[in-house]
Order: structure tokens, then C-alpha cells, then sequence
């Protein structure tokens, strides 16, 4: 195999894209100052809800939330005595490693030496009660006094309240939500992990307000994200006709799919429940807009290259693999889809639920377990990992770490999979579905294309003929990939197309 095809493929693929960019996507500006309206209240209210929950939880005590400290602290009950010594038992921080720079790797230690140590270095946190400083009788600033017994003229700041005038004298009662840390894993700088995955992670076993703080605090996490990225961003760089024109790149992540900027359209949550997609309207009166999804595409794709027998069964018959998920874990198939294909990626972490179901994973798909072995001999031997496409993953220092797997473990299992679904195989889609609409000579156009999707603007009077043209570009894959790679793509492509006046708000196509 040469790069021959892939290079070819970008080159169409920056003709398709040029396209697309030009088109745009038209955005419907009322739409979005409610929409930023509404994520502003909710992070307000749920702002409020916090502060509460850190008062009940800690006394008097002041917390700012946006301080991983103060955070550390609230979830985890203790205080690190003192941060470089911590920083040093665990390894923590940065350094470089090749050409970037990257967290450094984490001290491994025993269950009981962990715990041994973390109740040495640290302190319980007790609630506490707030009380005039009787220093400086709660002025923050003291005055020395003369000889004579009189105040001076120079102003100091109090130390014994630290110039706040207040005095926060522990109760007996212990602070915070109590949430023990598993492992070396869970500490950080400020003492303890307090970000967005760590918090998934503990959600399930929390209970009473620390569940109610975590769950409010991770939504209101990801509103600020939904304002800074995707409604500043639209706001940003909507233009004179209320159009917003991202800028797609093939050569920036690792893996070789898209990413975009100016705004970045690319990075959105999974799924069509978000709701800033409410916002991009057709540009045609009476317009749709239309949207073709490949099913499961990253789950199919790691069976196809494993050649795992049990993933092509499992599609084949059409089973529910989020209602299995949800058997094993304990919880709703909802909630389980974001854990079915988690161990695809290297997902090893969580709860005792989670981590049974990641075993489970293994030896259910054994295909898939095998061949990520492979991928990481692979990786070790000959310092890349190739597809069948002919693309090539580089790891240049790959090695065997002490634990048996392979440095980079996660990118080494994960690159072919998202590379083959999204940069070698939504491409073909892509291209193929702008050379029928090119001929065709219609009005609609193709204006975005997200994760394993494609998303069309279409014409009322071309509903018809735009579904049909899109169905057929997606179902392609097969034909395309013989006459492209000259590899016999086997597994079955599963394709769900939904039309609607906006792109949240859409009812499936039976094909
Ligand atoms: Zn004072």
C-alpha cells in the first residue's frame, strides 16, 4: 500500500471543502441571542445552587469556584500542608517528552501506601464559623502603636486574619462532600482532581449534595463552554448576510479527521439534542435542512479492522449493544451509550460497574482485545501503524512500559480506528455526494459535515431528489473503497437520514 490514495483523496476532499466553506451556513441571529439568553439564566441560577451547596458544606469559609484549590478542598475534605512536597511524592506537572510537552508519568503506589501517604501530607478540612477578628476589630489594617501607647502613622495589614477583618475558627464538624481519592491517579496540584472526567466518573457513587454539587457543576461547566465556543464563535464571524463560513482543515489533528475554526463547528457534543443546532436554518424560504449519519461508525470500523467476528454478528442482527452495555454497568441504555465504546478508545477508568463492563468488553469482543495487541507490537516493532488505506500512524518512541502495554497506548489503539472512520471513509461520502450535486446542477448544497455526518442546506423543491442523492453517497462505501484502497470494505453500512426547518429539530427519512 502507498499514500498514493490518501493524498488523492485530500486533494478532492480540499476541492468538496472549498466548496462547502464558500456555501456557509445560514444562521438565525434572534435564535441565537435566546438561546445565549437562556444558557446565561441557567448558568446563573445554577451559579446560585452552588454557592449554596459550598456554604452548607463548608461553614463560613469563602469558595471561589473557579479555584481548583478551593474545588480540591470542597470534593475531597482535605488541605495539602505542603505543594511542592506533593508535587515531588507523585510526580506531578508538565515536561517535555519528543517535541511536546506532556504530563509527566504518575508514581504508582499500593492502595495502602496511597492511603498512608495522602493522610500524612494532608489535612482534614473543618467547617468553620466566621467571627470578627479582634485584632484589628474587623478592619483588615492595624496600626503599630507608639512608645507612648498611642496608634502610629504606618498601616499594616492584619496578620492574623490576613487583612479581611474576619477570623474563620474551625467547628468540629468535617467540611466538604468526603470524597476519597482512588488513586495516585486522582491527585493534582491543588491536591485533588476536580475536572469534568474525574467528576463523571465519581457522579454514580455520590450521594445527597455532593451529588447535586457535582451534577450542577458539570453542566455548568459545559454552558460556559456552549457560550465561549459555539455562540461567541457564531457571533463572532456570522457575516454582512448572516451567514457563518467555518474553515475546515485536514492537516491539523493526528488522526487526519476534519477540524474547523472561525468558528470551530467540529468539536460539538455527539448527538442532535444540542441545543445551539436550532440555529442553523435553511437559506431557501421553506427550506430544510438535511442530515445523513453513518450508524455506529467507529464501533463498525474497529470490528472491520479486527476482523472480529462477534462485532460483524452483532451488526448483523442488529443487536442493541447500549442495552447489553446497560445490563452489565447497572443503568439506563441512555446513560450507557457513553460507555459502550469507550473501551475502543483505551478506556480502562472508572467505577467498579464501569470497569467490570471494560472487562467485559474484552473478552465479548476478543477480535477487537487481540488486535489492539497487535497494534501496540506493531507500534513498538516498526515505530508506526499502518491502515489499509495505506495510511501511516508515526510513534517514533514507542516502547514497552513496566505494565506490559505500549507507550501511547490510547493513540496507538485509537488513531487507526478514527482515522479510517473519519478521515478515509466520511471523505469518499463526502466527495462523492458533491460530484452527483455538481452534475445534477441543483441549488442545494452541502454546509457542513460533523464527527460521521454529513448536513445539507436543500432546495423545498429538491427534498426528494437530496435524499436520495445523499443515501447513495453514504451507501457508497463499499464500491468506493475497492475502486479507491482496492480493499473489500465486508461490513455492513448502516446510514440514518433526518430532514427538518432547523438542524435540532428533525424527524428521520425511512429509506
Ligand atoms: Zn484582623
Amino acid at each position: 500500500m502507498s499514500l498514493v490514495p490518501t493524498l488523492k483523496l485530500s486533494l478532492e476532499m480540499t476541492n468538496t471543502l472549498s466548496q462547502i466553506e464558500r456555501n456557509g451556513l445560514r444562521i438565525n441571529l434572534d435564535t441565537l441571542a435566546d438561546i445565549r439568553k437562556q444558557y446565561e439564566e441557567e448558568m446563573q441560577e445554577l451559579e446560585d445552587r452552588l454557592l449554596q451547596l459550598a456554604r452548607d458544606a463548608m461553614g463560613d469559609t469563602p469558595i471561589n469556584l473557579s479555584s481548583p484549590d478551593d474545588r480540591s478542598v470542597l470534593l475531597y475534605s482535605r488541605k495539602v500542608r505542603d505543594k511542592k512536597q506533593w508535587a515531588r511524592t507523585f510526580n506531578l506537572g508538565h515536561e517535555m517528552r519528543g517535541s511536546t510537552m506532556k504530563p509527566k508519568q504518575r508514581v504508582r503506589m499500593a492502595e495502602n501506601e496511597f492511603r498512608g501517604v495522602v493522610r500524612r501530607m494532608t489535612d482534614v478540612v473543618y467547617k468553620t464559623k466566621g467571627q470578627q477578628c479582634p485584632k484589628c476589630s474587623g478592619e483588615g489594617r492595624t496600626r503599630a502603636l507608639r512608645k507612648d501607647g498611642t496608634p502610629g502613622k504606618a498601616v499594616r495589614i492584619c496578620k492574623p486574619c490576613g487583612g479581611s477583618g474576619v477570623l474563620y475558627v474551625p467547628t468540629g464538624q468535617v467540611a466538604g462532600f468526603k470524597i476519597v481519592p482512588r488513586n495516585t491517579w486522582d491527585t493534582a496540584a491543588a491536591g485533588f482532581r476536580a475536572d469534568k472526567v474525574t467528576l463523571e466518573e465519581r457522579l454514580g457513587e455520590l450521594q445527597g449534595d455532593a451529588r447535586e454539587f457535582v451534577s450542577a457543576y458539570t453542566r455548568y461547566n459545559a454552558l460556559k463552554t456552549y457560550i465561549n465556543t459555539f455562540v461567541e464563535g457564531m457571533e463572532n464571524n456570522v457575516d454582512d448576510h448572516g451567514f457563518i463560513h467555518p474553515e475546515f482543515m485536514q492537516c491539523v489533528t493526528a488522526t487526519g479527521r476534519l477540524s474547523s475554526r472561525n468558528p470551530n463547528f467540529q468539536n460539538m457534543p455527539r448527538g442532535s439534542t444540542f441545543a445551539i443546532r436550532k440555529v442553523v436554518e435553511s437559506r431557501f424560504p421553506d427550506g430544510y435542512i438535511l442530515e445523513g449519519d453513518y450508524s455506529q461508525l467507529e464501533f463498525r470500523v474497529a470490528g472491520f479492522l479486527a476482523k472480529d467476528k462477534v462485532v460483524y454478528a452483532d451488526v448483523r442482527n442488529g443487536t442493541d449493544v447500549h442495552a447489553y452495555t446497560a445490563s452489565v454497568i447497572g443503568c439506563t441504555r441512555q446513560e450507557a451509550k457513553a460507555h459502550t465504546f469507550k473501551p475502543l478508545y483505551g478506556g480502562t477508568t472508572g467505577t467498579e460497574d464501569q470497569k467490570r463492563y471494560y472487562d467485559d468488553f474484552k473478552n465479548k469482543y476478543m477480535g477487537i482485545a487481540v488486535w489492539h495487541e497487535i497494534l501496540q507490537a506493531d507500534a513498538v516493532k516498526y515505530r508506526e501503524v499502518s491502515l489499509p488505506s495505506g495510511r501511516v500512524y508515526a510513534f517514533p518512541d514507542a516502547r514497552w512500559t513496566d505494565w506490559g502495554t505500549a507507550t501511547n497506548r490510547t493513540a496507538i489503539c485509537n488513531y487507526p480506528v478514527q482515522g479510517f472512520a473519519t478521515a478515509d471513509l466520511l471523505p469518499i461520502a463526502l466527495v462523492s455526494l458533491q460530484r452527483v450535486i455538481d452534475s445534477a446542477g441543483i441549488q442545494s448544497v452541502i454546509c457542513n459535515t460533523v464527527h460521521d455526518s454529513i448536513v445539507m442546506d436543500v432546495h423545498p423543491d429538491e427534498k426528494n431528489i437530496c435524499i436520495d442523492m445523499m443515501k447513495h453517497a453514504m451507501l457508497s462505501l463499499p464500491f468506493e473503497t475497492m475502486r479507491r484502497y482496492n480493499i473489500i470494505y465486508d461490513m455492513p453500512v448502516g446510514i440514518e437520514i433526518i430532514i427538518g426547518k432547523n438542524w435540532l429539530d428533525l424527524e428521520e427519512v425511512n429509506l
